[in-house]
This record gives C-alpha cells, structure tokens and sequence, in this order.
C-alpha cells in the first residue's frame, strides 16, 4: 500500500520543480522573440547610419567612378567608425566598386536595392541595407550605384550577449534556490517524518510507550502531530500498565487457592486410597491434572508479568548451555510416552544470562517439539556461536505449522486450530520470545507442513 504513495516532500519538490521550468522555459521564449525583433531594428538603425555617414564620404575620380574617402575609415574616429560594419559600392549589376567586405573580398552582392534584408555571405547570416548613390552633380540615378552596408547577425546578437549571460545567472541563482528549498524542506520535514515515523514503530513493536516523542522543528502541524501520539502513547501506557497489574493481581490471589485445591488434592487422594474407592480416585486425578493445569497458567502469568515490568532485575551468570539443554532434555524424556529420541550436536556454548529464564525457553521449545511431534521420531538438538551470536537449535520431525499461520505463534493465547486439544495455554512461545529479547535476542522458525519444524533460539555474546 504504502509503496503507492508519492513522499511529500517529493511530490512538493517535484510540482515546484515543474512550476519553475515551465516559468524558465517561457521567460527565455519571450526574451528570444524579443531579441529577435530588437535585432532586426538594431541591424536597421545601425545600417541605416553608416550608408548616411558614407553617403557623405562619396568622391568621384577622373572618370567620374565613385570611391569611398579614406577618412570614412578612420579607426580614430571612435564615436563614428564601427568595425563591425562593412560598408561599400556596387554597380546596380552586383559588381563591386569600392569599399570594404568581409574577408576583404571584392565580389560584390546579388541584390538590389534593400531596405534591409539577409543575406548568407561566405557560409555566415549578414543583415544588408542598400540605398542609391548620388552622381557627382548630386543627383540620384537607380541606374548608377548603390551604397551598400553589410554587418554579421551575430556582431549584432553580439549587443544582447550581456542579458543573456544575465539571464542564465538569474536561472543559476533561482535553481541554487531551488536546490536549497529541497534541501531545506527534507531537513525540516522528511527527517523529523522519518525520526517520529520510526519512534512510533519501534514503540509498537516493543510495545513501550513509556518514552514520549519529541519534535523540535517549527512547524505547527507536525507539533500537533506530536501531541497528539504523545497523549495517545500515555493512553495505551496507562491501559497496560493497568493491564499488567491486573494479571499479577489475579495471577497472584490465584495462587493460594490453587495451592490450597492442590493440598486438598493429596488429602482426599489418600482418604480415597484408603478407602479403595476407584470412582472417586478418577475423579480426584481429573481434578488434580486441572489444578496442574492451572497452576501453571498462572506461574506462567506471573513470570510474564515479571518479565514485561520495567525495573525488574534478574540475576545474571555465566551459564553452559549444554548442561542445560540435557537437564532439560533429561526431565522432559522422564515424563515422555512417545519414545522419541533426542540426538545431540553440542559445541562449547557460555551465555551470561538468569539461568530460570534460560531453562524456561529451552524447556518451552523443547517440550512443544516433543508435543507436536509423533510416536518414535527424532528431535536434534544443538547449540553453538556463530557470528557474534550464541544459539540453541532444535529441530523436530513433527506435524509443522501452516506457513500462514508463523507469524501469530509468537502472540499470547494463540494456538492453532488441530492443536486446541494438547496441552498448553499458547504461552509458551509468547514467553520465550520475550526471553530472548530481554537479552537483545530473538526466536527465528522454520516449518513445513508434515514435515517438521526448526526453532532456533540466539542471544547477543555479551
Ligand atoms: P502451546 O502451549 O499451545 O504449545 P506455544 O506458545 O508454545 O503454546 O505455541 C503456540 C502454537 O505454536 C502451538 O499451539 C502450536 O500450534 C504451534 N507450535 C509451537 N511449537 C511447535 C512445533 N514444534 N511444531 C508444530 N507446531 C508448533
């Protein structure tokens, strides 16, 4: 579900990304028009200038030829003479008279007389304007000459240069800013998103609720945000703390009577006995094997409820796991009717751990292989370090679990469906799995249907 969804911050970065290309593009698509129609007036003007200023600078030799003077060129003459601008005479035919080209070519142009027009001179684009010259008398004669002026398009783009420069550094600056904004929107958002986000599942899965989230940044919204997981953490809090208080309470004013029904047990068991009446043996032993029951439901309880209680210490000490494994092993086969038979695969393990605690996992995973197993199978048993971590293996060959159903065998009360009827309250995983992570640990399994399951306990080497 959650892979659909588009991040925030993205979708914003990606909107305004789109917003300001879409606003760059069109800018420079204006300024280009813009440029284009100013060259094409600049060119005109520019032209326009220098044909009048030649049209002064006309002198005719012995045979009545027009030439341009020599002083039209001088390069002193800053505020007049333009480099860029090549000016010259051509007959009405095209061939040159006089003047300067580009290239100091003297072929002359195909065109007649032109306001202004474009030509493409030796491979490049020039911007042209022709007018008539005047004949020595200072008359003008289409026939004669033309006064011609030539200048590249790209001596006149030449001019907009500065403001495109400048318009590339506004689009560098807006994009720098840009950049930051993302930047600054993924530090004011993502990462305080990311922290709260990953706050509020680690508390969920730990199910502790007692650290309250904290948010620094500025914004309004993801304070509330804050507020309001922080009121709902002391809500749920407070419900299991109440809750847990509850099952020690019952758990523990169970005891007693419970011990007393187990005393009363032996007494009418004896009386019974004595009196050789079988019914009311049978019927003791029914009660007495649910006494049991019972009895160990509400240890079980009492155990988890010490587990979850903040504050409780256990007493630690280095313990071989090997001699634990086969006490247990040795007190599980006493009382096992199945013939099943244990074989062993033991490399030198130390954990430092309460070694009640350590007994009770070994002993839940141990008895449930034996449970869910059949008459005259084997269980494999070992234990060993590997990569940092310590571990207890235990393997059976009995009916599996079903592959949807793993992931729920961890939760309390739960059993499945075809097991309602063996022994056992669905604690045992429950309480072993909270073992393991009071010690940074954790319980991994694999299980086929029919075929048999693998528990494998492991707990960080200290
Ligand atoms: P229970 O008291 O029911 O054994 P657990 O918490 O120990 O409670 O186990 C929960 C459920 O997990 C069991 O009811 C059973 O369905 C399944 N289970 C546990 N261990 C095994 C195993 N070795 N083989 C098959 N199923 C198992």
């Amino acid at each position: 579900m959650l892979k659909r969804k588009i991040s925030f911050i993205n979708f914003t970065v990606i909107v305004c990304g789109l917003i300001i290309a879409a606003g760059t593009i069109c800018l420079l698509l204006m300024q280009k028009n813009l440029i284009k129609e100013d060259t094409k007036y600049l060119a005109y003007t520019e032209l326009a200038q220098e044909v009048k200023r030649a049209k002064k600078n006309i002198g005719f030799d012995e045979n009545e030829n027009p030439y341009i003077k020599s002083d039209f060129y001088d390069p002193e003459e800053k505020d007049t003479y333009n480099e860029n601008v090549y000016v010259f005479l051509q007959s009405r035919d095209g061939s040159f008279l006089d003047g300067r080209m580009p290239d100091d070519s003297r072929t002359g142009l195909d065109i007649g007389l032109q306001s202004l027009t474009k030509v493409t001179f030796q491979g490049e684009r020039y911007y042209v304007a022709t007018r008539r010259g005047k004949r020595k008398n200072g008359t003008e004669d289409d026939s004669f000459y033309l006064v011609c002026a030539m200048m590249s398009e790209q001596a006149v783009k030449e001019n907009y240069r500065g403001l495109w420069h400048q318009s590339y550094l506004v689009i560098g600056v807006v994009g720098a800013f840009f950049i930051l904004f993302a930047l600054l929107l993924r530090y004011l958002i993502a990462v305080p998103m990311r922290q709260l986000n990953e706050s509020i599942k680690k508390s969920g899965e730990n199910l502790d609720f007692t650290d309250s989230l904290e948010y620094k940044g500025c914004f309004k919204e993801l304070q509330m945000l804050t507020d309001a997981n922080n009121h709902l953490y002391q809500r749920v809090q407070q419900e299991l703390e109440r809750q847990e208080e509850f099952n020690a309470n019952v758990s523990h004013e169970l005891r007693t009577p419970i011990a007393v029904m187990h005393a009363q047990c032996q007494v009418s068991r004896e009386v019974a006995e004595k009196k050789q009446d079988k019914e009311a043996i049978k019927s003791i032993e029914v009660f007495e094997r649910q006494t049991n029951r019972m009895k160990n439901l509400v240890d079980q309880l009492l155990q988890m409820t010490a587990i979850d209680r903040k504050g409780t210490t256990f007493s630690m000490e280095d313990i071989d796991v090997r001699d634990v494994i086969e006490s247990a092993c040795d007190d599980i086969a006493y009382i096992d009717t199945k013939q099943i038979t244990f074989e062993y695969s033991f490399q030198p393990t130390i954990i430092h751990a309460n070694m009640n605690l350590i007994y009770i996992v070994i002993n839940n995973l141990l008895s449930n292989a034996v449970k869910y197993s059949n008459e005259g199978t084997k269980i494999y048993v070992s234990c060993g370090e590997k990569d940092g971590k310590s571990y207890i293996r235990i393997q059976d060959e009995g009916c599996g679990i079903e592959k949807e159903n793993i992931s729920k065998i961890f939760e309390s009360f739960y059993r499945e469906e075809k097991d309602r009827n063996a022994e056992g309250f669905g604690l045992g995983l429950s309480q072993a799995m909270k073992i393991a992570e009071l010690y940074g640990g954790g319980i991994y399994v694999e299980s086929t249907k029919n075929k048999g399951s693998i528990f494998t306990f492991f707990i960080p080497k200290p």
